[in-house]
Formats: C-alpha cells, sequence, structure tokens
C-alpha cells in the first residue's frame, strides 16, 4: 500500500515521523509497508530486549490471552505474583507495584517517597518532600516526571511545574549535598541517563550519593526504565556500583515490547496504606505473563554474560569506527552505548541511514551530536559487524 493511502492525519501529531508505516518485525530486523527491511537499533526505544516478536512473549500472550486478561486490581492473579516474585529473588527490593509506562513508574516512586516523608517527618515534625533530581536527567512525561525531569525548556513548557525537584549535577556529589534540606526526602537519578546522551553515573558517585542518603535518613530512587532488565549487562545498573537503593521502577525492557512497568521498594519504605495508590489495569495478568516470559529468558545460565560480551564487542567496535572517521570515541555501560560524533550531524546521519537502500538502518539521536545504539540484548555479532559497516557508508558519504 502507498503511503499516501494511508490516513495519518487521524493521528494526532506529537512528533515528526518519517513517511514510512511498519508492518512487521523479526529479531532485529523491520520490515515497511513497501517490503524494504531496516536493521532496527532503536528495538522500539530499548523496550524490545528480546528483539522485535520473539517466540516467548507471543506463547506466553497467547496463553494467557485465552485463559484470563483482567480479573481487575481488586483481586490477586498469577502471572503478578510470579513476576513479582522473580524480581524480589533477584535484586535487593522486597515489594512491587506494577503499572503501565515507566513515567508512571516513576510517578508512583515519587509518591511513595512523599508518603515516607509524611511517615518520617523531620526535626520540626513538618512533612517532608523534595526530590533531588539531576541536570540532562529524563523520567517521563506526565506532568510530575517532566518536573523531575531535568530537559531544558521542559520546566517552561507546561508551566507551572510540580514544584519539590531541585536539580544537581551528575557525578558532583557537591552539588547534591547542598541541596539538601530539611524538606528533603529523598535523590532520585537514571544510574546512566539515557535520552541526555548515555552518561553513567561513576561508581564513586553511586556509592558516595549510598553513603549520602543514609547519612540524612533519604531515600535514594534509581529510576531503571532505561538502564534495567539487563540493558548494562548487570540485571539492574546499580548492581554495577555494588549499592543497595531504596526504590527502584523498572518500563521498557521488562515487558518486552509490551506495555508494563514496575516500582519496587524495600519492605521499611513500602508505606502505602489502602486507597493511596492503584489503578484500572496495575498487574494485569496479560502484561505480567509477558513479562514473566520475558524475565525468565533473561535469567538464563549465561544470558547476562552475552550481554556483557556483545557489549565489549560493540564498544569495540564503535572505537574503531570511531578512529576510522575521526570522530570523538564512545561511552555508555553493556548495550547501551553512544558514539560522539563532535559535530551536529547525528540527524542528518539517522535519515540517511534509514534512507539507503536496499537495506536501511535505523539508529537514534538524543542529542545532534551523538548516535545512541540500544539493540536487542541477543544481538548477534554478526548483525553488529553489519551496523558498523552501514554506518561506516553512511559516514564516507557524508564526508564527500
Ligand atoms: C523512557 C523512560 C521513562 C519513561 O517511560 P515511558 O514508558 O515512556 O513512560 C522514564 N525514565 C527513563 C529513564 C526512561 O528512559
Amino acid at each position: 500500500m502507498e503511503f499516501s493511502q494511508y490516513n495519518v492525519n487521524t493521528l494526532m501529531q506529537v512528533t515528526n515521523r518519517p513517511p514510512l508505516v511498519f508492518t512487521e518485525g523479526s529479531g532485529m530486523w523491520l520490515t515497511d509497508n513497501n517490503g524494504k527491511r531496516y536493521l532496527d537499533y532503536l528495538q522500539g526505544w530499548a523496550v524490545n530486549c528480546l528483539g522485535h516478536a520473539p517466540e516467548c512473549i507471543a506463547d506466553a500472550a497467547s496463553a494467557q490471552a485465552k485463559k484470563l486478561i483482567n480479573p481487575s486490581p481488586a483481586f490477586y492473579n498469577e502471572p503478578s505474583i510470579k513476576l513479582a516474585t522473580l524480581l524480589t529473588d533477584n535484586s535487593c527490593f522486597d515489594r512491587v507495584f506494577f503499572a503501565n509506562s515507566g513515567a508512571e513508574a516513576n510517578e508512583g516512586a515519587i509518591k511513595l517517597a512523599r508518603k515516607w516523608g509524611k511517615v518520617n517527618k523531620n526535626a520540626n515534625g513538618e512533612n517532608r518532600y523534595e526530590i533531588i533530581t539531576f541536570n540532562h536527567g529524563f523520567h517521563g512525561r506526565t506532568l510530575a516526571t517532566m518536573s523531575a525531569s531535568g530537559k531544558a525548556g521542559w520546566d517552561t513548557m507546561f508551566a507551572p511545574q510540580v514544584p519539590g525537584f531541585p536539580k544537581a549535577e551528575l557525578n558532583d556529589i557537591g552539588s547534591v549535598e547542598k541541596l539538601v534540606s530539611d524538606k528533603t526526602v529523598a535523590v532520585m537519578l537514571e544510574p546512566v541517563q539515557g535520552e541526555g546522551g548515555v552518561l553513567p553515573a561513576s561508581r564513586e558517585f553511586m556509592q558516595a550519593l549510598r553513603k549520602l542518603t543514609t547519612q540524612r535518613n533519604l531515600l535514594l530512587i534509581v529510576d531503571e526504565v532505561q538502564s534495567g532488565m539487563g540493558r548494562t549487562g548487570e540485571l539492574f545498573a546499580y548492581q554495577l556500583s555494588g549499592i543497595e537503593p531504596d526504590i527502584m521502577t523498572l518500563g521498557k525492557g521488562i515487558g518486552g515490547g509490551v506495555p508494563l512497568a514496575a516500582l519496587l521498594c524495600r519492605e521499611a519504605v513500602a508505606v502505602f496504606e489502602a486507597g493511596e495508590q492503584g489503578g484500572t489495569y496495575n498487574g494485569n495478568p496479560m502484561m505480567t505473563a509477558v513479562g514473566a516470559a520475558v524475565l525468565t529468558e533473561l535469567l538464563k545460565p549465561g544470558f547476562m554474560q552475552s550481554v556483557r560480551d556483545k557489549g565489549e564487542y560493540l564498544r569495540a567496535q564503535l572505537l574503531k569506527l570511531s578512529e576510522k572517521h575521526g570522530l570523538q570515541g564512545e561511552r555508555g555501560e553493556g548495550l547501551l552505548r553512544a558514539l560522539r560524533l563532535g559535530k551536529d550531524i547525528g540527524p542528518k546521519i539517522v535519515e540517511t541511514a534509514r534512507d539507503m537502500g536496499p537495506v536501511g538502518l535505523l539508529l537514534n539521536s538524543p542529542r545532534s551530536d551523538l548516535l545512541r545504539f540500544m539493540p536487542a540484548l541477543n544481538v548477534t555479532t554478526e548483525e553488529i559487524d553489519q551496523m558498523i559497516s552501514m554506518l561506516s557508508q553512511v559516514l564516507t558519504q557524508l564526508e564527500n
């Protein structure tokens, strides 16, 4: 079907999309309405941790759809208990609340911290509610999570903001200390800033944050919506720095592509009372059955080691490419990596790579001077080689 025959204007315009309609996906590959294939390094924005349309999701979704889709959040169901148990058995957390998007999980984390600050008041007997967040951080698109984010321009876009999110600088513990007041209840950060350009928090910084928050009786919240579920080569990125946070949020990879997210906390922090948190779709068996199937794959022996190996391979190939084309190197953790271009050619590369033939390459440029790579966690070395060779071709073309 020709693109012009699709009535795309029935959709609200919220982003500039290319004139393509995707109809099929398999592993690292997408196919558009003209039958053209694309090697996909976006993977639905780092959500398809097992690639497009993996067998285990098709099986879990169809089996659960035939069994029970939603008995309502007022009742227990088996898949949500199974997934919560898998998550608590494999992390430092004791309790799980399931949500439908990363933003919603973070909104829940903010509410949980504020509730905890009401239970654990300051020396003057006042509620604590301020959550220190970070410049260039990204936590979602609800009003509170936009306010918690440190994206340029977001403070005025839908003003007034939700108050109570002073901003510190990543990897600068002094900038955090300076903001702690008798109103502070928590510090919240991405262990690797994803949308901000794949900027990892250092091990030393994470350890200093843990020490500071413990000393000042503050909660440490990690937003692992992008960095969690094996993306960095550990099941959760906080494990890279050997610390234990109080609250964690998950999204993206947890559903392998379907809408699923989670809010996790330690027992002592699980202070919600009946009626304070909920939602119609929260913890529905349809999505949590898929989540359990995905996590079961990630937990198979050798899977995380293969993510680390592939991450190391991608790192080495990006460095070689950077040298060959005179770029500024690379950074990241595991299979969340960025190539630093040194000039604002990211969007041009994305467009040229997508439109090349006969096979296209889908890339992401969260900042105009870098490219971000977020392949499926089961990407093969051949698919990394193929991407590097296609990207090299694009760079050569743009140099001439
Ligand atoms: C994508 C993302 C979110 C928002 O998740 P949605 O599912 O889009 O609401 C929040 N935090 C981080 C770190 C993310 O990468």
